[in-house]
């Protein structure tokens, strides 16, 4: 009866691995076309100093925009093929379409550094750099200072100098390096020292409850500490109000993204965005 039952537990589990299978295939399927057809579109987010009132640069976010007009967010497509080799496609995609409108707005007389998400399997993929050179090398009225990318602080875990390597191969290259959703990865302290590099983005969920929990006011004024002592800059995610944006700039943090800032935003309304911005007026800092 034993036996019995571990084969039908098998034969379940074959099933069960066979139906995600016919689904990723299904679904990598669907992204190809939706690549062919423009339906993978790029959404910015930017970025404001909010102790002197500027904007900073803006975050490319994927989007899936159906046919049928509906926005798939990046968290329903991307974590089903984060370890397939498909989604290193999509990942020198979304790079190749941020270099191509970080030109488009260099003619029309904006320059704005971009950032770009990178994933773990991307980033250690042997041919992300040499790819890279190639985009780089393709839009040659970007200026690699310019151009970021994210990637995030659990990525490096377990593969920390290959991680290091690439990173500083990019740092090479004028691109610069931020580690994202930072102090969700329990990344070692060890890795601070060894990551070659600039930004440290500290994530939503620490400033989101940051005015009433006390640990994640800990959290953020430590993230704050190590970013000092290693030399990192900061930028603070999910600035949802006003006043978490001027807590912020009280601790130190003056780069600030988040929906109480602009949410992201299609490519054709940045331009109009970055002109007509004001900081809210009880961001006058003076300082
Ligand atoms: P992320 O890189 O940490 O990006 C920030 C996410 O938080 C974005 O979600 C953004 O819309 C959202 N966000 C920004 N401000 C606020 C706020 O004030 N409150 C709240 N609640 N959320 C805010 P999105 O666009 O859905 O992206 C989710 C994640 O998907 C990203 O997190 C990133 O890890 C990943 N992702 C997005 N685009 C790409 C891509 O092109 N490649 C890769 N590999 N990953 C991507
Ligand atoms: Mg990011
Ligand atoms: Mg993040
Ligand atoms: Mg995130």
């Amino acid at each position: 009866m034993a036996k019995r039952k571990g084969r039908d537990q098998v034969n379940w589990f074959d099933a069960e691995r066979e139906r995600e299978q016919t689904q990723l295939t299904q679904l990598i399927k669907k992204l190809r076309r939706a690549m062919e057809h423009k339906e993978l579109i790029l959404y910015y987010q930017p970025k404001v100093d909010m102790k002197r009132c500027q904007v900073v640069g803006v975050e490319a976010l994927l989007r899936w925009q159906k046919a049928d007009g509906t926005l798939v967010p990046p968290g329903d497509f991307l974590p089903h093929i984060e370890q397939h080799p498909f989604s290193i496609e999509v990942g020198d995609f979304v790079i190749e379409q941020a270099l191509t409108q970080m030109e488009a707005w260099r003619k029309a007389g904006l320059k704005l550094p971009v950032s770009v998400n990178v994933s773990a399997l991307q980033l250690l993929d042997q041919r992300f750099v040499e790819a890279l050179v190639t985009h780089l090398r393709n839009h040659p009225k970007v200026e690699p200072a310019d151009f970021e990318i994210e990637i995030l602080e659990s990525a490096a875990i377990g593969k920390i100098n290959e991680a290091a390597k690439v990173i500083e191969r990019c740092k090479a290259l004028g691109v610069s390096v931020s580690l994202d959703d930072f102090g969700t990865g329990y990344a070692a302290l060890d890795y601070l020292k060894r990551l070659p590099a600039q930004t440290l983005k500290i994530d939503q969920s620490f400033v989101r409850d940051m005015q009433g929990d006390d640990t994640d006011m800990t959290i953020v004024k430590g993230i704050m500490g190590l970013a000092d002592a290693f030399g990192f800059n900061v930028i603070a995610e999910g600035v949802e109000t006003p006043e978490q944006g001027r807590l912020l700039v009280a601790l130190g943090c003056d780069i600030g993204q988040g929906y109480g800032i602009a949410r992201p935003m299609p490519a054709t309304d940045v331009h109009d965005w970055v002109s007509n911005w004001n900081c809210p007026s009880d961001w006058q800092f003076h300082g």
